[in-house]
Protein backbone atom coordinates (compact mmCIF):
# COMPACT_ATOMS: atom_id res chain seq x y z
CA UNK A 1 0.00 0.00 0.00
CA UNK A 2 1.17 3.49 -0.82
CA UNK A 3 1.96 5.99 1.94
CA UNK A 4 -0.66 8.40 2.66
CA UNK A 5 -0.41 11.91 2.51
CA UNK A 6 -2.59 14.76 3.00
CA UNK A 7 -2.23 18.23 2.43
CA UNK A 8 -4.25 20.90 5.30
CA UNK A 9 -5.49 23.85 3.91
CA UNK A 10 -2.90 25.44 5.77
CA UNK A 11 -0.38 23.72 2.94
CA UNK A 12 0.98 22.08 5.36
CA UNK A 13 1.74 18.06 4.11
CA UNK A 14 0.64 15.98 6.22
CA UNK A 15 2.62 12.61 6.18
CA UNK A 16 3.16 11.52 9.69
CA UNK A 17 1.97 10.63 12.95
CA UNK A 18 3.84 13.39 14.14
CA UNK A 19 2.54 16.03 11.99
CA UNK A 20 -0.97 15.67 13.51
CA UNK A 21 -2.53 16.02 17.09
CA UNK A 22 -4.52 12.81 18.18
CA UNK A 23 -7.76 13.65 20.32
CA UNK A 24 -8.81 10.46 22.14
CA UNK A 25 -12.57 10.79 22.80
CA UNK A 26 -15.63 8.54 24.15
CA UNK A 27 -16.67 7.87 19.81
CA UNK A 28 -12.98 7.32 18.23
CA UNK A 29 -10.05 9.70 17.93
CA UNK A 30 -10.31 12.87 16.16
CA UNK A 31 -7.17 14.63 13.99
CA UNK A 32 -6.11 17.96 13.57
CA UNK A 33 -3.09 19.62 11.85
CA UNK A 34 -0.47 20.57 14.24
CA UNK A 35 0.49 23.44 12.50
CA UNK A 36 -2.92 24.94 12.28
CA UNK A 37 -5.53 23.05 14.30
CA UNK A 38 -7.57 22.37 11.13
CA UNK A 39 -9.57 19.07 11.51
CA UNK A 40 -8.05 16.25 9.47
CA UNK A 41 -11.03 13.50 7.90
CA UNK A 42 -10.75 10.85 10.34
CA UNK A 43 -10.07 8.10 7.75
CA UNK A 44 -7.42 9.83 6.53
CA UNK A 45 -5.95 10.48 10.45
CA UNK A 46 -7.00 6.70 10.98
CA UNK A 47 -4.16 6.12 8.18
CA UNK A 48 -1.40 8.81 8.96
CA UNK A 49 -0.88 7.69 12.28
CA UNK A 50 0.51 4.37 11.22
CA UNK A 51 2.98 6.25 9.59
CA UNK A 52 6.27 6.68 11.17
CA UNK A 53 9.38 8.75 9.04
CA UNK A 54 11.87 6.02 8.49
ZN1 LIG B 1 -2.81 22.96 8.79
Amino acid sequence: MADASYRCVCGAPLRFKQDLEVESTTTGRRFRCRDCATPVPGIVGERLVHQHPS
